[in-house]
């Protein structure tokens, strides 16, 4: 038995896998790989056998893998010292210089940053500012937060609440109670009624919807609204025009606070530093995470505007220290490897090239992919990109879902030694490479992508 087949079946034995089928895994009716090694763009498993990651892990390697500098720098801090707390006043140099840098880099009024480890924890963190925030400014009834269906803010009890996609709420008892979800603002799945919208006039259309729910849940109780300047997870879809427009005339109309969520289109994957530069959005907290530190070491933040930390400050005069913390907040190695890898990005002009790039990148999909009898609709911004599948472009219909047509498609790809992620809600193929990718990786990418679509098609039709 190879060395590899050796360590799957010993994972099947122990481990509890995320975003598995557990059973199937577990007996052996559902492929293992174990992942150990990568340069670039590519990764390779324990066979040696090597793929281009089109997806950068989850949305997250950012600079790509095997950089022998984030090692070092970790390596270095853990030599001075890995860890202490931050509660009470105590920090590390790797934390300060951090802090300093992603103020620098959000600009938009942002005055501080609180560390965790990842979106999930962020997003919690998010939820607790904001019930903080209106009870110091003595509106206790003010705690209800609004997401968007398709949108994906982390898979805890509040951030998989605030999560809009099923899976992630059946048999768990979710959302819970103060979390609403309003339209998606997904143009090309829009309704039949509202087929003949213009992208402006559906963006509108979301904006009504949101105002709409306000004022049904009554605006003394909506304190804030959260949302992925591009819908990720729910299908890599980039917002339709004036969309964050419309929606924050909304929002600042009955004082409501908005969180963006920039957990994988902050540092650079739109092209610019966050997503909310991109389409013009100003935020009062935003979530940071993957990209943060290209995943590696585990580590996310919570940027607080001017706005809220006021307020936060006064809480703490009236009410004492916060009590809000984890133990691993500020971690010191999470910090050193944060530096080294924005030390890269801005180094190695890669916020640029997702934006160079990323044009070729975008291009050259809607030219392989524009008229191929599979495909609905073909999106994208930056280095983030989508593929949905459908049988009939023009009415927006559906495969049946027991085709699983996108796992298929993905399933193709791996076959040709590319990983591009089947999204979990629709037959949607997702693309999202690290970002230091250039042109011809990315016709290497797009070459493979499209022998693993026609080979599905053909199987279809
Ligand atoms: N927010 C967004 C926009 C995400 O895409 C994710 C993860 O994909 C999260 C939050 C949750 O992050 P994590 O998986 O690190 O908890």
């Amino acid at each position: 038995m190879s060395q590899h087949q050796d360590l799957i079946d010993r994972d099947r034995k122990v481990t509890f896998h995320a975003s598995t089928h557990l059973r199937d895994f577990a007996h052996g009716d559902a492929p293992g790989r174990v992942i150990s090694g990568g340069q670039g763009i590519n990764i390779v498993d324990k066979d040696g056998r090597e793929f281009i990651d089109g997806f950068a892990g989850l949305y997250c390697v950012n600079i790509g893998y095997g950089r022998k500098e984030i090692a070092e720098a970790i390596y270095n801090q853990a030599m001075e010292i890995s860890y202490y707390h931050t509660y009470v006043g105590h920090s590390n140099e790797p934390q300060i210089a951090l802090s300093e840098r992603i103020l620098k880099i959000a600009g938009m009024g942002m005055s501080k940053v609180y560390y965790g480890m990842s979106g999930s924890d962020a997003n919690e963190t998010q939820l607790k500012i904001v019930r903080y925030y209106n009870n110091v400014l003595g509106r206790p009834q003010k705690k209800k937060v609004i997401s968007r269906m398709r949108g994906y803010h982390g898979s805890g009890i509040a951030s998989g609440s605030l999560t809009g996609l099923k899976a992630f709420h059946d048999h768990f008892d979710l959302p819970i109670e103060t979390i609403r979800h309003t339209e998606a603002p997904h143009y090309y799945l829009r309704a039949a009624e509202q087929h003949d919208m213009t992208e402006r006039e559906f963006s509108a259309f979301c904006a009504q919807k949101l105002e709409a729910m306000i004022l049904e849940e009554g605006p003394d109780t909506v304190a804030a609204f959260i949302g992925e300047p591009v819908l990720g997870t729910g299908g890599i879809v980039p917002p339709p025009e004036g969309y964050w427009e419309q929606i924050q005339a909304v929002l600042n109309k009955y004082d409501v606070l908005l969180i963006a969520d920039e957990v994988v289109c902050g540092f650079g994957r739109t092209g610019a530093d966050f997503g909310s530069h991109f389409y013009g959005i100003k935020p009062d907290l935003i979530t940071i995470a993957k990209g943060l530190t290209s995943a590696y070491q585990p580590l996310s933040g919570v940027i607080v505007g001017d706005k809220v930390w006021s307020v936060l400050e006064q809480g703490t005069g009236e009410y004492g220290p916060i009590g809000h913390g984890w133990t691993y907040s500020g971690h010191a190695l999470g910090c050193a490897a944060a530096i080294a890898n924005l030390d890269i990005i801005e180094r190695e002009g890669l916020v640029a090239n997702a934006a160079e790039t990323g044009a070729y990148f975008q291009q050259q999909l809607k030219a392989t992919f524009g008229d191929h009898p599979l495909l609905g609709d073909v999106r994208g911004v930056g280095l983030m990109a989508a593929l949905e599948f459908s049988p009939d472009a023009v009415g927006r219909a559906h495969f049946d879902p027991a085709l699983k047509v996108g796992p298929r498609v993905a399933a193709a790809a791996l076959e040709e030694n590319l990983i591009a992620r089947a999204m979990p809600q629709g037959d949607i193929l997702g693309f999202a490479p690290p970002l230091t990718i250039n042109r011809s990786e990315v016709d290497e990418m797009l070459g493979r992508a499209k022998r693993a679509v026609d080979k599905v098609t053909d199987e279809l039709v």
